[in-house]
């Protein structure tokens, strides 16, 4: 049996994620830690290899996971995944509540 690095289940059948971006991806998470490659690697069962898989399809679809509210102006710069992203003052409100 080993554990999921992700959801914690117990389990046989376990996978191996590898994931380099020349970015400190533990900023992310702190169960993201880097190898001497550079890579960073969970062990993750399926459940949670098929929500990363569709994750990463919604990424490179161009689904974005905060969207500017078309009443209200972007106006408020916030550091978020390495990125800065603006924010309609609501969706700040959000995101505090949200990380906090
Ligand atoms: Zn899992």
């Amino acid at each position: 049996m080993e554990q999921c690095q992700v959801c914690s289940k117990d389990g046989q059948d376990r996978r191996t994620l590898s994931v380099t971006c020349l970015y400190e991806l533990s900023e992310v998470s702190d169960k993201l830690v880097r190898g001497e490659d550079g890579y960073y690697r969970l062990r993750i069962c399926k459940s949670c290899r098929a929500d990363f898989m569709g994750m990463l399809g919604s990424w490179i679809q161009g689904e974005k996971l905060i969207h500017s509210d078309d009443d209200e102006e972007a106006c408020i710069p916030v550091r978020k995944l390495g990125a800065t992203v603006m924010m309609t003052h609501s969706q700040y409100e959000a995101y505090i509540k949200e990380v906090t």
